[in-house]
């Protein structure tokens, strides 16, 4: 594959671009993960609350790509349950294998801290459990802070394989970047394009863009990839979805790199972690 991977802090080997799957309706997701397969993307990235791990586990099905070439994340959806147990994280994780019609999950992640309710830790452990049955290859978490991160890793010694979060050039994340590298754990970016917003706009991108015959969108990927995010855009249109994934025979220089960074304007688009249940 042309997909260069970023080893986990288990051994395990994650491609560092992706495709996503949220906001794809069920029905719409069989084709588009179908598509993204076709023009060579290996990783999927879906979760409970997205509704289309069933129509996901129907295109892996249907490539027949082997399993050990694919690599599958799925999430844990914090509001499922409004207590958590030991018991009621691993029924949700049955119910996201059954739907994906996989045996094991390459990673699964806690989609949301809910950080004033303090139960990721009772969650956490549950995904240690997970992770040692071999059922997830990684278990990692999705919009932790540095409290959080450092809660779970004092409290189980098991240091999440990866944190997902929010993450584009106008929202860079340098500080959480930081403290992922203090822990060896990978950072991966949801809306790595801005959601196709404003950030896709910028003249900034237009002229790097223009400098290497790439679109705006393929220097904010190859962005991610130079400083060393995996990235998991989102597309159901097919020939987005192949230019997403056409970025691999080009470089940013220092100096786009350095145009880039002046990007980060504090720019987030999703909810708060800290305040988001
Ligand atoms: P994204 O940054 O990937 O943007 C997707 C949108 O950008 C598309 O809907 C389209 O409008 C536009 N777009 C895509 N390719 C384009 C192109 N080549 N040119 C122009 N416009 C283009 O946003 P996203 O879907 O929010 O994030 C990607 C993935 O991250 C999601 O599908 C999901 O898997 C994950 N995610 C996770 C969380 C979390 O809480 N863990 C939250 C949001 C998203």
């Amino acid at each position: 594959s042309k997909v260069p991977t970023i080893t986990l802090n288990n051994g395990v080997e994650m491609p560092q671009l992706g495709f996503g799957v949220w906001q794809v309706a069920d029905d719409e997701a069989t084709a588009a993960v179908s598509t993204a397969l076709e023009a060579g993307y290996r990783s999927i990235d879906t979760a409970a609350i997205y509704e289309n791990e069933t129509g996901t586990g129907k295109a892996l099905a249907a490539s027949g790509i082997a399993r050990d070439e694919l690599f599958v994340t799925t999430k844990l959806w914090n509001s499922a349950n409004e207590t958590w147990t030991r018991d009621n994280v691993l029924r949700e994780f049955d119910a996201s294998l059954a739907k994906l019609g996989l045996d094991y999950v390459d990673l699964y992640l806690i989609h949301w801290p809910r950080a004033m309710r303090e139960d990721y830790v009772t969650i956490w452990r549950a995904f240690a459990e997970i992770a040692a049955s071999g059922r997830a290859k990684a278990v990692g978490v999705s919009n932790f802070h540095a409290p959080q991160l450092e809660r779970v890793i004092a409290e189980t010694s098991l240091v999440p394989a990866v944190n997902q979060v929010e993450l584009h050039p106008d929202f860079a994340q340098t500080e959480l970047r930081a403290v992922h590298a203090r822990h060896g754990i990978v950072t991966e970016a949801w809306s790595p394009l801005g959601q196709g917003r404003e950030l896709l706009g910028d003249p900034v991108l237009a002229r790097i863009g223009a400098k290497h015959g790439k679109s705006a969108a393929q220097v904010v990927l190859r962005w991610h990839l130079q400083v060393g995010n995996v990235a998991i855009p989102k597309s159901v249109t097919p020939s987005r979805i192949r230019e997403n994934f056409d970025v691999f025979g080009f470089e940013l220089d220092a100096d786009d790199l350095a145009a880039i960074a002046g990007l980060d304007a504090g720019n987030r688009l999703g909810p708060n972690p800290d305040e988001f249940d």
